[in-house]
C-alpha cells in the first residue's frame, strides 16, 4: 500500500484517489511496477536469445569458413 505525497494517508492498491484529501494518485497505480517487471524480464530475454543467436553464428562460421 502506497501513501498519499500530499497527506501522507495510506491508498489502497488499486486506488486512483486519497481517501484523506482527495489527491489524485494515479502515478501510484500497483501494476505500473508489474508492467515494468514484465518488459525489463522480456528485455533481457530478447538480448538473451539475440545474443545466443550471434554467438552461435559467429561460431559456425569460424568453424565452416
Ligand atoms: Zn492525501
Amino acid at each position: 500500500m502506497a501513501n498519499c505525497p500530499k497527506c501522507g494517508t495510506g491508498i489502497p492498491k488499486g486506488s486512483q484517489f486519497c481517501g484523506g484529501c482527495g489527491t489524485a494518485v494515479t502515478q501510484l497505480g500497483g501494476d505500473t511496477d508489474e508492467d515494468q517487471n514484465k518488459s525489463v524480464l522480456g528485455s533481457i530475454l530478447f538480448w538473451g536469445i539475440t545474443f545466443a543467436v550471434i554467438a552461435l553464428g559467429t561460431f559456425l562460421i569460424d568453424k565452416y569458413i
